[in-house]
């Protein structure tokens, strides 16, 4: 690999930093050549490679028998040693771990022997913590200014946060989106503004019940779950939790799903498109008033809006529009 042969620094990579940090709980070498996230690509290398590296840079150690035990054993399995010794099961999982080491110190080390399970020695623990914490300082700040740019109305500022913070995402999560390509940015920032809009000035149907006053609340809430932030409990108004007409996260998830389906319409008639399906979820906890409007075909002006206002269901209706083609 040409990179390192040009003294690659392990610290400045973002993917090495958040293997090492798998390392605050112990894990073994191995780990990591069977998780769904693709190391190899991300490093440039082998994570074999890396966590060596790590391992000869005093980042990571052997780790002790207590936690190459944690690292071996879920508390189910725990408790069944315990048991088998006639020992008590109380306690949380290195309670556990430690009362099984005090009465069979040697029949303990024997469970791990063997295995390589590695932990961070101080110096990489705190290389890793700094690492997070960063991270962590990062996504608030994101979060900040998505919420000012979302409480003065800028919702394409808002959009082009959410579009450059995911670019610099290790894993950006949402599939079959390249937040590096411009051109499909500005295609999700036009869909963005447009469902913002109507996320900040719609009422839904369904949400007919819901004192007017959260509305603004709900609004952001509903705005910036929408952009993949998150909305601090600092800004909750008082006794929102207490009222029990529909919960806070379903009502905030109504307000997007309607901006959804109302983008999604104002596409298909776009598209010269004269009729719509209702397509429920159709999953078994479906209401019945979304099973009666479901699978059928509607003249476009004539469709319920959806999230269905008559819908029954706890978790709010999950309803969407599919466009028929004559
Ligand atoms: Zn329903």
């Amino acid at each position: 690999m040409l990179k390192f042969l040009l003294g690659f620094k392990w610290q400045k990579s973002q993917a090495h930093l958040l293997l090492l940090s798998k390392f605050l709980n112990s894990h073994t070498t191995k780990d990591y050549e069977k998780t769904v996230i693709p190391w190899r690509q991300l490093l440039g290398e082998h994570p074999k490679k890396a966590i060596n590296r790590f391992f000869k840079e005093g980042m990571l150690n052997l780790a002790d028998l207590e936690n190459s035990l944690a690292w071996r054993y879920r508390v189910p399995d725990l408790k069944k040693m315990l048991k088998e010794r006639n020992l008590p099961i109380s306690g949380n999982k290195s309670k556990l771990i430690s009362r099984l080491i005090e009465s069979d110190p040697n029949g303990m080390k024997e469970y791990i022997s063997g295995l390589k399970i590695l932990i961070c020695s101080e110096k990489g623990g705190q290389v890793a913590n700094d690492y997070l914490t960063m991270e962590k300082e990062k996504r608030l700040n994101f979060e900040q200014q998505v919420l000012d740019a979302l409480q003065n109305r800028n919702f394409k500022e808002a959009s082009l946060l959410r579009s450059s913070f995911m670019a610099k995402q290790l894993f950006p999560g949402t599939i079959g989106i390249d937040w590096q390509d411009p051109k499909s940015v500005s295609a999700i920032t036009t869909y963005d503004i447009s469902a913002l809009e109507i996320i900040f000035t719609s009422n839904p149907k369904i949400l007919k019940n819901i004192n007017k006053e959260w509305m603004e609340y709900l609004r952001l809430k509903a705005a910036m779950g929408y952009l993949g932030a998150g909305l601090s409990s600092s800004v909750l108004p008082p006794n929102l939790e207490t009222e029990s007409v529909m919960n806070i996260a379903t009502a905030a998830r109504m307000i997007i799903f309607h901006a959804r389906n109302q983008v999604h319409l104002a596409q298909f008639r776009e598209f010269g498109c004269k009729s719509v399906e209702i397509s429920t979820a159709n999953d078994g906890v479906t209401c019945e008033a979304c099973q009666k409007i479901g699978e059928r075909k509607y003249r476009i002006d004539k469709v319920p809006e959806l999230p269905y206002e008559k819908c029954t269901s706890d978790t709010g209706c999950r309803c969407t529009f599919l466009p028929v083609i004559e």
